[in-house]
């Protein structure tokens, strides 16, 4: 789980952010941590001698709950006394492969496990060591929505268009300009209505506010194939929706900002019943 909702202050951290409060807040606030979507009992982790990193994770979250299907299992526990000796730069990678094979050690796919239990000591002056975890589009929008601490964060995220930070990839709807057009980012935010236009080849129009705001349009020929996933029949049910596309922001000849979506995997979709 990559943020978590501290019920004492209401604020849904990164990892990041909550080791920045020092360590008195961390050992006095990490008994009071809740998976932000389920609610279940949460905890926070110091990043072990093996190099994992930091992170939190919940014990047990609902059933259902989708931030509970990113947490993968660590191989190992930290003892009582163990120093954490080097901070490990961990990288998202974006699985646009949605559901397509199981997650086996989403953190550390490639890690050497040594048989003794006990991590290698990394000397200073090494390097840092790498590490990454993949996420879906379904968990990293909702990570974007729940957490403006990992909205703003300097998280590196890896696709295949190249190495971003978590900041400067995603883009909230309302911040879409026209200064962005031809750019490529991750697109994401409510939607206030919808409709299926132009009759007769009819794409699907995501919208996002008023005429000049940006919309995303799934185009006709994934229609089939999206109402497998998104098995709605009624545009207006995907009003108060939140939406996270991945492509480049285009400008239409009348002046329109949008992202088209060509590709199902390009896009994550929550729908209202589901938050
Ligand atoms: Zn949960």
């Amino acid at each position: 789980m990559d943020v978590a909702r501290c019920t004492a202050d209401g604020i849904v951290y990164t990892v990041e952010l909550f080791e920045g409060r020092g360590d008195s807040f961390v050992s006095q606030y990490r008994r009071l941590l809740a998976c932000p979507e389920c609610g279940g009992p949460a905890f926070y982790r110091r990043e072990s001698t093996k190099g994992q990193a930091a992170c939190f994770g919940a014990r047990p979250h609902a059933l259902k709950c989708s931030l509970g299907a990113a947490e993968g299992r660590r191989a190992g526990t930290m003892g009582p006394g163990e120093q954490e000796s080097i901070q490990p730069i961990e990288r998202i990678l974006v699985d646009f492969n949605y559901g397509a094979h199981e997650e086996v050690n989403p953190d550390d796919p490639g890690q050497v496990v040594d048989p003794n239990g006990r991590g290698r000591r990394f000397t200073p002056g090494t390097g840092r060591r790498q590490s990454q975890k993949h996420r879906r589009l379904s968990t990293l929008l909702k990570n974007l929505i729940y957490s403006p601490a990992f909205r703003n964060s300097e998280q590196l995220i890896a696709l295949p268009k190249g190495e971003y930070r978590v900041k400067e990839l995603f883009v909230e709807f309302p911040s879409v300009s026209e200064t962005m057009v031809g750019s490529y980012r991750g697109f994401w935010g409510m939607v206030s209505d919808a409709a299926m236009y132009p009759k007769g080849n009819e794409s699907l129009w995501l919208n996002s506010g008023g005429r000049d705001a940006v919309s995303v349009v799934v185009d006709a020929d994934l229609g089939e194939a999206f109402q497998k996933r998104y098995p709605i029949f009624d545009p207006e049910k995907f009003a108060g929706s939140y939406v996270l596309v991945f492509g480049e922001l285009r400008l239409s000849q009348k002046n329109k900002l949008y992202i088209a979506v060509k590709v199902l995997d390009q896009i994550s979709l929550l729908l209202d019943d589901q938050q």
